[in-house]
């Protein structure tokens, strides 16, 4: 006998079953990024962690009302359900909080000066070095709980809070227990150079061989991260380096990813371009120049609006982007310092107010972009047959009105590989 939590779901009468299904391998540019497959009048059935079908409630009501009694049935009238969303930018793995900084920010010191002062990100690798492991993930545990409630059911995690081999190691291993142990699946990004740590002001060329020839070995060989990711910025890492600790973990099997462009224009997106990264990040300064060429290279413009509003800064410009042909992914950046947010339906609700992306655009851009920024597309990101069933049920009869009504969770309920963890 099947327990109770793994009866087939099957969930009829949705207004909209937003599939975002497609043909098309790969990340959605232009006017296919509108294109959301919606099936009015909805029904799905998930069945053993998978989407096993989907329809119009019609259509599956003469297929499975044969097995109904074993279903768990869920009427979605007037709501709508899209995919699991997926958050493919954040630091959520982190000890502490900064409110102070916030505070400071809001009296004139820019987010730089602090960071200079030793604070911002400085403060946070203070606290990760002091914490206890078991510190860190009870409070990311808290945070990721906090995600669910808000529709996310995968999200990428940067180290970058540890700064030196001991603690990035320990900030990666808290993100494998937390996969382990957490509902959310969790997709690991080995992030050393966040920062050069205070102990190598004087010595950043130090600092960067010691990630090339120390950090980068250790984290393939425990097989912690996914990903690599460089903060290339004015004062932190410089393009050429970047691109030199970019391209050591890619020799080792690590996908690049960069901060690039965010509080100057520094070369970012052409580094992105030549290395071959899946995603460039921020872009809230890149140039024309900068745009074409992450369109040349398919990479990814991971856009976070939430940053650029928390930090008082001109959103980035996506309509540019977007009319490019460059694909766009949305995010939280969640942290401790210029985005303590786990609100992703508010980063998208900011896509449409604050960079003019059409509500169809943002949903592509939280879910089946953003699993291409992953290059976890194969399995999640849209509702098709044969998926991870990762759905989110919203209280809303259209998904324009995600977008148009902010500040509210209309999250109802959502299911992790068919298990409801939400509502
Ligand atoms: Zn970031």
């Amino acid at each position: 006998m099947k327990d109770k939590q793994q009866k087939p779901i099957w969930i009829q009468n949705i207004s909209q079953l937003v599939t975002l299904a497609s043909d098309k391998k790969g990340p959605r540019v232009r006017e296919e990024m509108r294109e959301l497959a919606i099936i009015e009048g909805g029904s799905v059935w998930l069945e053993d962690g998978v989407i096993q079908d989907l329809g119009t409630t019609r259509e599956m009501i003469l297929k499975y009302l044969p097995r109904a009694e074993e279903a768990e049935i869920v009427d979605a009238t007037g709501k709508i359900v899209t995919p699991g969303l997926i958050d493919p930018h954040t630091h959520v793995v982190f000890g502490g909080s900064r409110e102070h900084e916030f505070e400071m920010r809001l009296e004139g010191a820019s987010y730089m000066d602090i960071m200079n002062a030793g604070g911002g990100i400085h403060a946070t690798t203070r606290k990760m070095r002091s914490l206890t492991e078991e510190h860190i993930f009870n409070q990311t545990t808290r945070r990721l709980d906090l995600f669910l409630q808000h529709g996310v059911t995968t999200l990428e995690s940067k180290s970058g809070y540890g700064l030196d081999l001991e603690n990035e190691l320990k900030q990666l291993r808290v993100m494998q227990r937390l996969q382990n142990k957490h509902p959310m699946d969790i997709v690991p990004t080995f992030m050393g150079a966040h920062a050069v740590p205070e102990e190598y002001r004087e010595n950043p060329e130090h600092f960067v061989n010691l990630v090339i020839n120390e950090m980068i070995p250790a984290v393939v060989e425990e097989k912690l991260a996914k990903f690599i990711d460089v903060f290339c910025e004015v004062d932190v890492f410089t393009p050429e380096q970047a691109e030199r600790i970019l391209l050591a973990g890619k020799a080792r099997g690590l996908i690049p990813k960069i901060h690039a462009d965010e509080i100057e224009e520094n070369q970012g997106a052409h580094v992105a371009a030549r290395v071959g990264a899946i995603s460039a990040e921020h872009l809230l300064k890149v140039s024309d120049e900068g745009i074409e060429e992450l369109a040349k290279s398919g990479v990814i413009a991971c856009l976070l609006p939430a940053t650029a509003l928390y930090l008082g800064e001109k959103p980035a410009r996506a309509r540019a982007i977007i009319d490019a042909g460059v694909p766009v992914a949305i995010s939280t950046d969640c942290n401790p310092g210029s985005s303590p947010t786990i609100s992703l339906p508010l980063v998208m609700n900011l896509a449409c107010i604050t960079m003019k992306m059409t509500p169809a655009e943002s949903l592509c851009a939280a879910t089946y972009n953003a699993a291409c920024a992953l290059q976890i597309e194969d399995y999640v990101g849209s509702i098709e047959i044969g998926k991870q069933a990762d759905l989110v049920l919203w209280d809303v009869h259209n998904h324009q009105k995600l977008h148009y009504i902010f500040g509210v969770n209309h999250v109802k309920k959502v299911w992790k590989k068919g298990v409801k963890v939400v509502g």
